[in-house]
């Protein structure tokens, strides 16, 4: 469920008209709600209470400071990947005791920056990384909290580019050599051991793979309780997918998945830290765009907007399907037609939706794409030397700019040309 409805025939977010927020900012622009991110924040502390738990955003799916600032006052913990993710978590007000550092490739500087500013736990991903981290503790004086990501080597059955949890990919260590690591990260004098950490992989539509997966970390919770190792978290990672269409998709409730939670690791007496990006933030926030030209091509009809695959590359990099809505509501019974929806960047790639049935469409009409807010805005480039589009963030009847268009000079002025050319 989101807050982005029509109302008297126009495309509101919360209670803001969509042709407002156009007027005022222009065209292309990401557009967030902060009742659906309360919403779906709560849905997850909900769904996991009475555990003990904390829900850490994943800021990778949406980054922008006032969305975790927003979340971080709910109550929110944060997922990071970065020192800059770190940093952005930070400057939202969010403690160091409610970050969790993950990646695969965390740097000595990262680790640094992390320990000395406080962070509730690294999720180590590897035996070097494991040893880097607890010599950089060392030489801080600091004991560096950690979890231990384990690949569980179960199918996600999603997109093969954001499936992470079979044995081929590049994350976590393998399940199967979980105690001899554990084992080496109890003697090394910078780590504590806290818990356990698992992710499979992202946009996940079915509860089976999680099952199976923290089937496989509640016995090696037990096998690891019994080599004499603390294991008080249990960090379950995010994944859980979102309908992409209004229709035919009906993926997984969080609440059939906190159940699922109990039901698999619920008795271990464990605190239970999961990390959801997507379903808080992906129907959360919509992206706005204003039809160029409609082009009649041979056999098609092209809509060419002013948005492209560097404001939304889910399209052209996943194959993603996004609903794609007219602003103005069409009158009941307007038939559709065929478009092929494309974005103005000198790429055929750069298409959003081929033969995508639309009501008749004219140059300046506003388009939303639906289910926007996560993998969005983060994802954006500057290619073909377009600005970053704004982001707008909607409360009620009111809405701010919480990310600005940044003008052309601003853009030109971050190249230097040496003085000896
Ligand atoms: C990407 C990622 C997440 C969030 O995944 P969603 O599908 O957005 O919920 C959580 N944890 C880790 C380690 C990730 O890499």
């Amino acid at each position: 469920m989101d807050h982005f409805l029509y109302r008297d025939g126009i495309l509101h977010a919360e209670d803001v008209a969509l042709p407002d927020i156009a007027a005022t900012v222009g065209t292309p622009f990401y557009c967030y709600s902060t009742a659906t991110l309360t919403r779906h924040y709560h849905l997850f502390t909900e769904a996991l209470s009475p555990l003990p738990h904390l829900v850490c955003f994943a800021i990778k799916s949406l980054s922008n400071l006032a969305v975790l600032k927003h979340l971080g006052s709910l109550g929110a913990g944060m997922d990071v990947v970065s020192a800059g993710e770190y940093l952005r978590a930070r400057a939202a007000g969010v403690p160091g005791e409610r970050i969790v550092f993950s990646g695969v490739g965390k740097t000595r500087e990262e680790m640094r920056l992390a320990l000395e500013g406080g962070i509730r736990q690294f999720n180590v991903e590897s035996e070097p990384e494991m040893r880097a981290l607890s010599e950089v503790a060392v030489s801080l004086g600091k004991i560096a909290p950690i979890t231990i990501r384990v690949n569980p080597d179960v199918d996600a059955k999603t997109h093969e580019k954001i499936a992470t949890g079979k044995s081929e990919n590049k994350f976590g260590i393998p399940i199967a050599r979980a105690r001899e690591v554990y084992a080496e990260a109890a003697a090394l004098p910078g780590l504590r051991v806290v818990g356990i950490d698992v992710h499979i992989g992202s946009q996940l539509t079915e509860l089976a793979p999680f099952e199976q997966a923290y089937r496989k970390v509640a016995a090696l919770t037990e096998t690891l309780r019994a080599d004499g190792h603390a294991i008080e978290r249990l960090d379950l990672g995010g994944g859980l997918g979102i309908p992409y269409t209004r229709s035919n998709e009906a993926p997984p409730l969080p609440t059939d998945y906190g159940a699922l939670i109990k039901r698999t690791v619920g008795h271990l007496g464990c605190e239970i830290e999961i990390e959801p990006g997507r379903l808080i933030s992906g129907n959360a926030g919509i992206l706005v765009s204003r039809v160029i030209y409609v082009k009649h091509g041979e056999g098609r009809d092209f809509l060419i907007l002013d948005a492209a695959m560097n404001d939304l590359v889910r399209p052209s990099m996943y194959g993603a399907h996004h609903d794609i809505v007219p602003v103005i509501e069409p009158a009941a019974g307007t038939e559709a037609q065929p478009y092929d929806v494309v974005g103005p960047v000198c790429e055929t790639g750069d298409t959003f939706a081929k033969g995508r049935p639309l009501p008749a469409m004219v140059e300046g009409d506003l388009v939303a794409f639906r289910s926007a807010g996560a993998y969005g805005a983060v994802m954006a480039s500057e290619y073909n030397s377009r600005p970053l589009i704004p982001e707008v963030l909607v409360k009620g009847d009111h809405f701010a700019v919480i990310r600005a268009r940044p003008t052309f000079d601003e853009i030109l002025r971050r190249d230097t040309i040496p003085e000896w050319l």
